[in-house]
């Protein structure tokens, strides 16, 4: 019997990159698992994908940059399906040094990554607080515990879902309602493949200042997010997880 058979699963940006690699893995164990982004052809590929590897998917096309619309989709499933696990992990990435952005540049980050994963939370726990309980998971960065240029907004929005997830955590504790974060390192996505592509030396220069010398890949992040999810962690909430190679615990890189 496979640990996550009969659960229902939500996992945003989930078909592409980490998110898909998460909603694959959860699959695998299981799940049902429902995918949801803005790109339609990019989803019911995804989902297809999913499937023929022996999951159960299905994808719903929602922007969750309307977190109203978000939360309204996620009580709809909820009622309909039930439903035992959420992934919050579509991204906005927004680059830009303080100087050269405005505030509406700014929000965007907060949102994406803040707004919708709050919406998201509330969504479910109203269901699983009276349904037995459940596991909600954030999706952060490490730009939320370390500092960059140009990376402020981002930065600041993922260092506000960390503080988020360990308020959430506390008031879902006592309805069996866990709620952790994963704070991924870099990773090879399609998100950061043109990045690292546009410019190599950056890619390489990431990778080397790793203490593992190397990016990480989606289903590195994707099995500690099934950790989280299972009950093998039923009694883990309010952590924060990294998956990155040790990068936030190094003091200074050695030349
Ligand atoms: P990605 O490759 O860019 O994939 C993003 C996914 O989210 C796609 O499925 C995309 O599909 C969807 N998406 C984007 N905007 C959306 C929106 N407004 N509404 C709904 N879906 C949306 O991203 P990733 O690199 O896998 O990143 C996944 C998570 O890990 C993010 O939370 C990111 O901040 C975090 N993270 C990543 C890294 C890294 O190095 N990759 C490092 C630290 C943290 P559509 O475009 O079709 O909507």
């Amino acid at each position: 019997m496979r640990s996550l058979s009969g659960k229902i699963a939500i996992v945003t940006g989930g078909s592409d990159g980490i998110g898909l690699a998460i909603a694959q893995k959860l699959a695998n164990d299981g799940a049902h698992v429902i995918i949801c982004a803005r790109n339609e052809d990019k989803l019911a590929q995804a989902a297809a994908d999913i499937t023929s590897n022996g999951g159960t998917c299905e994808h719903r096309i929602q922007d969750v940059s309307d977190a109203t619309a978000y939360a309204a989709m996620i009580a709809e499933i909820a009622q309909e399906k039930g439903l035992d696990i959420l992934v919050n992990n579509a991204p906005h990435v927004g680059f830009g040094m303080i100087s050269d952005t405005d505030l509406q540049a700014f929000q965007q980050n907060f949102r994406i990554n803040m707004d919708a994963p709050y919406m998201g939370t509330r969504a479910a726990m109203t269901h699983m607080s009276v349904n037995g309980g459940g596991s909600i998971i954030n999706i952060s960065s490490i730009n939320g515990e370390r500092a960059m240029q140009g990376m402020s907004g981002y930065g600041a929005s993922k260092a506000a879902l960390l503080h988020f997830t360990r308020n959430a955590a506390m008031e879902g504790a006592r309805a069996n309602v866990r709620v952790n974060a994963v704070t991924p390192g870099p990773i090879m996505t399609p998100g950061t493949r043109a990045w690292f592509n546009a410019d190599p030396d950056a890619g390489q220069a990431i990778a080397h200042a790793n203490p593992m010398g190397r990016i990480g890949n989606p289903e590195e992040v994707a099995n500690v997010v099934h950790f989280l999810a299972s009950d093998a962690a039923s009694y883990v909430t309010g952590a924060n997880i990294p998956v990155d190679g040790g990068k936030t615990n190094e003091l200074y890189v050695p030349t």
